[in-house]
């Protein structure tokens, strides 16, 4: 199984090179930021509960977002492997994580970084705030606040992979393209 962890700031084109990288490679996309979306769209307990650390820019507390991405894995066998979107974004989450996988005998493959200058990363996502309907993406005080929580509490994250040997960085910057294949090089290269 491949199992990818696709990793950067807000704003950095997870989302976006996640779903080409499904299509090529037949894996399972898991982003807990739209699953969190989903769940507030439905108005459940869980949604509720997330909604007051997004509207903040803040992070969901550990232990709702590692249950939450725990069920989308277990209602999905079939998967022939996956691309975790936007977590883990802390190094408790990556620990619980790791766990969870090794008592299936799997095992994070790569974590990918896409590398995207801050201002740049300010300008794309208030363009997606335009169109998004995310209140998290117009308001430059959250958006802020969600590039300081990634730089304190996500980054290290990238080390933590580094330091089994797992992380590895791509310019972000180009078209959409162009980055794909930075990533299908990194992939075709487990
Ligand atoms: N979020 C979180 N934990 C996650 C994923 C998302 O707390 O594992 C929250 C957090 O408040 C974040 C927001 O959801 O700012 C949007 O996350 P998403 O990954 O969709 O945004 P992106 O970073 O891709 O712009
Ligand atoms: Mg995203």
């Amino acid at each position: 199984m491949i199992n990818l962890i696709l990793f950067g700031p807000p704003g950095s084109g997870k989302g976006t090179q996640a779903a080409q990288l499904v299509d090529r490679y037949r894996v399972l996309h898991i982003s807990t930021g739209d699953l969190f979306r989903y769940e507030m769209g439905n108005n459940t307990p869980l949604g509720q509960k997330a909604k007051s650390f997004i509207e903040k820019g803040e992070l969901v507390p550990d232990e709702v977002t590692i249950g939450m991405l725990q069920n989308k894995v277990d209602a999905h066998p079939e998967a022939l492997g996956y691309i975790f979107d936007g977590f883990p974004r802390t190094i408790p989450q990556a620990e619980a994580l790791d766990a969870f996988l090794a008592g299936r005998g799997e095992a994070i493959s790569r974590l990918i970084m896409l590398d995207v200058p801050d201002e740049e990363i300010i300008q794309r996502i208030l363009g997606r705030g335009a169109t998004s309907g995310r209140a998290d993406d117009l308001n430059t005080g959250i958006i802020q606040n969600r590039i300081d929580v990634y730089k304190e509490q996500t980054s290290p994250v990238f080390d933590y992979y580094a330091s089994h040997g797992k992380s590895v960085k791509v310019d972000g910057v180009g078209s959409i393209d162009a980055i794909f294949d930075r990533l299908c090089e990194v992939v075709d290269a487990i």
